[in-house]
């Protein structure tokens, strides 16, 4: 096991590994800006090293002054948590060549499912269910009308390199296609320097429903069930359940299976989430995160289990310490993200938190970094928190939600906690009935 642990990443997802090691009796090591000096993380840490100026690029992202903090505290391992560098394949090749573990997959993986061609002939190949359409990058526009005859429009132009929702364009008709073919490319160069960008059939009123798997890097995987994320704004995930209210446990069972024999046949290691958009009872893959997600929470609730210390464990090398069979679903859980933002127009609300207060009781979990007196910098993601709600069944969890997001005080700044008390008494949410779109559709009314 390791001896100590260096978490190169910021709020609640910092102060979320920093818990696990220190229930594994690791030490830790934090790294921070200038900006986060004050942060909860900061404070609860072992060991901290400032390691630049606020700006993500000179700090968070600096991989030379993370190395040379592993170095200075002798840490040999680091968690990246999500974003920043918890995807970037040349981090986790640097880690290796200094002996240093990266909890995560090989650079080969994360470098394999970060170019979305490679990733989605790398699922077909591992048997899981993609969308139909071209088979690599189209660049002609006489091959881009084949294929979309072929597969009949509406079709989706997406950038292989794509993330965060940018660089896709819908062509409803042959007449749309050669411009959103054009936009597509354009957008795609200028955003991630690779205007490689490739068909897929628009699926018009899906679920995106992903499975948690894990694999211990030796020919094992597992699956912990699935996360619907279906209400997004702006292809940003807004609240999360598991599980699905559109899946049954014949269809949860099936999906769970593929994806944890692609992931074992794959010989992956650590944790990932396969991501699918869901319409009339199919599946369809659309990217896999080779990281933990900032909605693991709601999969712990059901299944009991701490992924972080799954993800500690595979990459010091003693293996998943749990079979498929020992992975049991329990009830139901939601998370809602509550970030400093204006609850109507989702602009940031940076500022002083003048006072913080936290609902308690049974089946309740928060996860935030924040405190009375806290003063969020403007420099980085606007998530303060994340309120988790575990109950028996979904009516369950929902009247105990309803009850939390009662309880939960934040003053001093704007957050989404309004938009989630809207949400928790609409009809379509009690019913589990929406889509992707949903979410977009009711903002635009109650505008
Ligand atoms: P990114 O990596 O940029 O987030 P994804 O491939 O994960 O891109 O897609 C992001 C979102 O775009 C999906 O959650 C879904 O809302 C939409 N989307 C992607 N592919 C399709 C498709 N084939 N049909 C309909 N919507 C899609």
């Amino acid at each position: 096991m390791f001896q100590k642990i260096l978490i190169a990443n910021r709020g609640e997802i910092a102060l979320r590994v920093l818990r696990a090691c220190k229930e594994l009796g690791i030490q830790t090591v934090v790294v921070h800006s200038t900006a986060d000096a004050d942060a909860m993380h900061v404070r609860l840490a072992d060991e901290s090293v400032c390691i630049g100026p606020p700006p993500s690029r000179d700090s968070y992202l600096n991989i030379h002054q993370i190395v040379a903090a592993c170095e200075i505290t002798g840490a040999d391992a680091v968690h990246p948590g999500y974003g920043f560098l918890s995807e970037n394949a040349k981090f986790a090749d640097i880690l290796a060549a200094h002996n240093i573990t990266f909890i995560g997959p090989t650079g080969d993986h994360i470098r394999i499912m970060g170019d979305k061609i490679e990733a989605k002939r790398t699922a077909k190949r591992l048997g899981i269910p993609v969308v139909p359409g071209s088979d690599g990058a189209v660049t002609e526009e006489k091959e881009a009308r084949r294929i979309a005859a072929e597969i009949g429009y509406p079709v989706i132009i997406k950038a292989s390199a794509g993330g965060g929702g940018r660089g896709m364009k819908v062509a409803r008709s042959e007449a749309e296609l050669e411009i959103a073919l054009q936009t597509a490319r354009s957008e795609a160069g200028a955003a991630f320097g690779d205007d490689a960008v490739y068909i897929e059939k628009y699926l018009e009123k899906p679920r995106h429903i992903e499975v948690q798997v894990f694999g211990d890097g030796a020919g094992r995987g597992v699956h912990f069930g699935e996360r619907d994320c279906s209400l997004q704004r702006r292809h940003q995930k807004v609240w999360e359940e598991a599980p699905s209210p559109a899946l049954n446990a014949e269809e949860r069972a099936h999906i769970g299976g593929v994806c944890a024999k692609a992931i074992a046949d794959l010989g992956y290691s650590g944790a990932g989430t396969i991501e699918f958009l869901y319409e009339n009872g199919e599946f369809y893959f659309i990217e896999m995160n080779t990281r933990l997600q900032v909605e693991h929470p709601v999969t712990e609730a059901i299944t009991g289990i701490d992924l972080v210390h799954e993800q500690i464990r595979v990459a010091s090398g003693g293996g998943l310490s749990v079979r498929q069979e020992d992975i049991k679903f329990n009830g139901h859980a939601i998370e809602c993200r509550i970030n400093a933002e204006d609850p109507r127009t989702f602009t940031p609300s940076p500022g002083t938190i003048t006072h913080f207060h936290t609902p308690g009781g049974l089946g309740i979990r928060v996860d935030s970094g924040v405190y009375s007196g806290y003063k969020i910098p403007p420099y980085y993601d606007s998530l303060i928190g994340k309120l988790i709600v575990h109950g028996r069944n979904r009516v369950e969890c929902m009247m105990r939600l309803r009850r939390a997001l009662d309880e939960f005080v934040v003053d001093g700044i704007k957050t989404t906690l309004p938009l989630f008390r809207d949400l928790v008494g609409n009809a379509d949410i009690a019913n589990g009935d929406y889509d992707i779109h949903w979410l977009e559709k009711y903002l635009a009314k109650e505008e």
